[in-house]
């Protein structure tokens, strides 16, 4: 291909069928351009014939029969593979699911980052060896909710896999009624996961787990290579994978967001945000707030998130096992309480994590800056704003980025938001408190710090629910572009003009108050 030095490789396939298989996305009808992503792509250096047009469409439909692509000079990059994986869902161990409805096309090397490789994969490109009986599509909601919200979580700085286009099929999909498809192409860092381990581990033997751990560390953490090699690097590999989800989480637990369905498979290695399902943000702050209509028990409510992830590395540890295991004898005991030291440590690296994450929303650009007496003095604040915000009903959004638009006032009332809650009389001392641990942390600039820590625009899950209804009533996709214009500058403090209205929590007619996985 042409134009630009960006490498196609597809090292994943190379690891051999074990872990995926060549499979071609089934042609649909009357493919039609919904979204596609110039900045990403650019971001990617994609040639030519990936970007917008008449040709790339038809890849991005997964019409790879079609003979106008066939023609194309980019069609040799491509070669369409399911991946195999298992997972626990909902603490259950299915040791066979794998992409159903999605295909891994190519993996891409940009000109500029040659040391970082991403998956370009189609969401809804037709059945595969893994689909279970499912009809390997989606409907057009999914894919909007995917491309809306994994972009504003990019733009929030969250880790997470990205859209890169939405084509519509022309065609329906079957679910409770008929509804209008779409297929996604998705980018990610890599599509391992904990449950592609547990895969290797369940129908592999530990070659097979050595070869896919060779693979992550050489993909993501090519610096444990200068490391010693064996059992160490393996243990090495999951404290960084530790490390990943740690942040990860934090960073959640910063702006709000419930991903809702962290099953192991749905639990990327290289600790980026990926599907997004039953996901929501929280409006009204509860801290044990639940939104997927399936998880009834609350296991993945927003205050159990990081005890999830600790569970879910739990399940990566014990695959990693027989690579930390050197036969002696009870070397078995040794070995488990190698890995069981590592996971233990989880609530502690996370804690500190959050800490320095939510300490950014409070003012503080770094807690470790702070002396003993200031970080207890911080986090007995950010306690009682927390718990405050909950008792008072107030939006999580709104509450941050109001406290936001205080930090460089010396006078004047808490805020209007304050001003109305039930415990009005508690916020006039929390904020003289709180100025004066500003004042003695000698604080640069906590505003700019602050507004980019508390985000005011975040993809409410009222108007995503509302842009998803417009789109499959009429296509009007207005207020799709609206959203994600706005969506991709979430920090700005500036005067919103016509996209005030976006920074409004939903009314109580509007609250999303369920959600659901709509595959
Ligand atoms: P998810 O809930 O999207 O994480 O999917 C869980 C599993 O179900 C994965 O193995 C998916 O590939 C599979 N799956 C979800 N929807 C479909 C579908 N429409 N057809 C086939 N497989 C699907
Ligand atoms: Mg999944």
């Amino acid at each position: 291909m042409t134009s630009t030095k960006t490498r196609f490789q597809h090292s994943y396939g190379q690891l051999g069928n074990f872990f995926s298989r060549v499979t071609q996305p089934t042609p649909v009808q009357a493919p039609q351009w919904i979204a596609f992503n110039q900045a990403l792509a650019d971001s990617l250096s994609l040639p030519e014939a990936l970007q917008e047009s008449e040709t790339a469409l038809l890849l991005y439909a997964g019409n790879l029969e079609d003979e106008r692509w066939r023609d194309s000079d980019a069609a040799n990059v491509i070669e369409p593979r399911a991946l195999a994986y298992a997972g626990h869902q909902f603490g259950h161990f299915v040791p066979q699911l794998g992409d159903g409805r999605a295909l891994l096309l190519t993996e891409v090397v940009p000109e500029d980052s040659p040391h970082k490789t991403f998956d370009i994969q189609l969401k809804g490109a037709g059945p595969t060896a893994f689909s279970r009986g499912g009809d390997g599509r989606s409907p057009l909601g999914p894919v909007l909710r995917e491309y809306l919200v994994s972009e504003a979580m990019h733009h929030l700085g969250v880790p997470t896999t990205r859209a890169l286009a939405a084509v519509a099929s022309g065609e329906y999909v079957y679910r409770d009624s008929p509804l209008p498809g779409a297929i996604l192409t998705r980018v990610a860092s890599s599509h391992i996961r904990v449950g592609t381990f547990q895969f290797a581990a369940a129908h592999g033997g530990v070659e097979h787990v050595k070869k896919l751990a060779d693979y992550t560390i050489k993909r993501h953490f090519p610096e444990l290579l200068e490391g010693p090699s064996g059992g160490p690097r393996y243990l090495a590999l999951l404290q960084q994978v530790m490390q990943r989800q740690a942040h990860l989480i934090a960073e959640w637990t910063r702006v709000g967001f419930v991903h809702g369905v962290m099953n192991t498979d749905n639990t990327s290695i290289c600790g980026e945000t990926i599907d997004y399902g039953p996901c929501a943000f929280l409006d009204t702050f509860i801290n044990d707030k639940v939104f997927s209509s399936i998880d009834r028990n609350g296991r993945y409510r927003f205050s159990n998130q990081p005890r999830i992830a600790q569970w879910n590395l739990a399940r990566l540890a014990e695959t990693l096992l027989p690579l930390i295991d050197d036969k002696a004898p009870n070397s078995d005991e040794r070995t488990v309480a190698l890995l069981t030291d590592i996971i233990r440590d989880f609530p502690h690296v996370y804690a500190q994590k959050r800490d320095h994450s939510l300490a950014r929303k409070f003012g503080i650009a770094s807690i470790g800056d702070l002396d003993e007496h200031g970080k207890t003095d911080l986090l007995a604040l950010m306690d009682e704003f927390y718990q405050a915000t909950e008792a008072d009903e107030l939006d999580h959004t709104l509450a941050f980025s109001s406290l936001t638009q205080q930090a460089d006032r010396a006078e004047g009332p808490f805020s209007e938001l304050a001003k109305t809650t039930k415990n009005a009389a508690h916020w006039p001392l929390w904020r003289k408190r709180w100025l004066t641990l500003l004042n003695q942390a000698h604080a640069k600039q906590p505003f700019s710090v602050m507004a980019q820590a508390n985000p005011r625009l975040i993809p409410r899950n009222h108007r995503v629910q509302q842009i998803i209804h417009q789109a499959e009533e009429s296509g009007d996709l207005t207020e799709f572009f609206r959203c994600h214009r706005a969506w991709s500058n979430p920090y700005n403090y500036a005067d919103l003009g016509d996209n005030k209205d976006l920074l409004l929590p939903p009314e109580p007619n509007e609250q999303v108050t369920r959600t659901f996985c709509g595959t």
